[in-house]
């Protein structure tokens, strides 16, 4: 390690957001440690063009032990708390392990930086999702935490922990309340993602094994239709890489905080079918269709963020617009596919 080099440990670094971490810090000379979980065959999703520049320590959030000895044996300047059981949908499924994951796997990193690091700074990634069926628009740092959907509920656990332990132990824990961030990493459980692929299938007149698979590992298209839910949701999408920089300047503020990430501009999703359909000359009323199956039995929002604090403390702002971005996606999706 080079004099003067600092140190981060990423949790979540073959997510869409660790990657994009992992390229940034890299650029500014970090030495970069990422949890990866031991599959039976070697595995590094997003950051597999990263693996020859990345330090990888096999472990789990689930295990106390090995994140203890991680970050008792690197005492890293930084760390990003990024892993997650990431999806709502899925989060009614699989509540216990996303508590698990999600809420108690903060809470591990929380202790273990409390008992052998407490020098070591902490971001936790908290969400929009926080503020469930809020009537307050847009939402803020301020906006009361009211969850609706399990999710939301452990992201909830491991938001007032941080600020519980930041208070109680004197620790530089910080979260981001991030909005939803999209780019052509995002996995296709996503709405932004299923729909790029769905549009990049269509236009190329995929069939058959040759369509790629989306949510519950099903065909993005199906009889030629893209299935959807609630096409009136709304949601504030912005950029994963432009996020990404907002996580570090939270960790360089000279204490501890919390951070509203947005772009401050909302959509729906049918909005967000036009975009992505008119980008490759289709009319998306033709192509989709609504299936109950992927309505949740309740659903957040209009979810929009006042970035106005990390505007003014941090000089963060957006920079990739939401057709630039939903561009960027089916152009990316066209090319890997064709
Ligand atoms: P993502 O693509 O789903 O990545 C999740 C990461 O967590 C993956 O690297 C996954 O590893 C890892 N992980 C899951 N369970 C784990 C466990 N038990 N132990 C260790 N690692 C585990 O999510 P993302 O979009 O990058 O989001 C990053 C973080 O920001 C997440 O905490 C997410 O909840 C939060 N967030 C995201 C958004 C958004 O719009 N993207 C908005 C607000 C907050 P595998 O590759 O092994 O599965
Ligand atoms: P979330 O905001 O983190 O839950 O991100 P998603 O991309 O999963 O969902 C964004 C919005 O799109 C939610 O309000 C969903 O109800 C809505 N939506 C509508 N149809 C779909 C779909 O087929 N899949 C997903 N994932 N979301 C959908």
């Amino acid at each position: 390690m080079s004099k003067g080099q600092k140190t981060a440990f990423v949790t979540g670094i073959t997510g869409q957001d660790g990657s994009y971490l992992a390229e940034f810090l890299l650029s500014k000379n970090y030495r970069v440690y990422g949890l990866l979980r031991r599959n039976s065959l070697p595995s590094f999703g997003n950051v597999a063009h990263l693996r020859h520049e990345l330090d990888f320590l096999f472990g789990d959030l689930a295990d106390p032990a090995c994140l203890s000895m991680y970050i008792s044996k690197l005492q890293p300047d930084e760390i990003y708390n990024l892993g997650s059981q990431s999806h709502v949908h899925e989060s009614w499924a699989q509540p216990i392990a996303t508590a698990d994951q999600t809420g108690l796997g903060a809470l591990r990193i929380y202790e273990a930086v409390r008992n052998v690091s407490p020098k070591s700074k902490v971001y936790q990634a908290s969400t929009s999702e926080l503020f469930g069926e809020t009537k307050i628009s847009p939402q803020n740092e301020d906006t009361p935490i009211c969850p609706a959907n399990p999710y939301a509920a452990a992201k909830a656990l491991a938001h007032f922990d941080a600020q519980v332990y930041r208070k109680s132990f004197d620790l530089f824990i910080s979260t981001g309340i991030l909005f939803n961030h999209e780019s052509p990493r995002r996995s296709p459980d996503f709405v932004t993602r299923k729909i790029s692929l769905a549009v990049a299938a269509l236009k190329l007149g995929l069939k058959g094994s040759r369509i790629p698979l989306g949510q519950s590992g099903r065909p993005v298209i199906s009889g030629g239709k893209l299935e959807l839910g609630n096409l009136d949701a709304k949601r504030d999408w912005g950029f994963a890489g432009d996020y990404v920089e907002a996580m570090w300047l939270i960790l360089q503020h000279d204490h501890p905080d919390d951070f509203v990430v947005a772009t401050g501009e909302v959509h729906t999703v049918s909005e967000l079918c036009e975009t992505a359909f008119s980008v490759v000359g289709l009319d998306w009323k033709k192509h989709v269709v609504v299936d109950k199956e992927w309505i949740r039995p309740t659903e957040t929002g209009p979810l929009v963020g006042d970035y106005s604090k990390i505007k003014k403390t941090l000089g963060w702002q957006p920079k990739v617009k939401f057709q630039e971005l939903i561009e960027m996606m089916v152009r990316s999706d066209l090319a890997r596919l064709s």
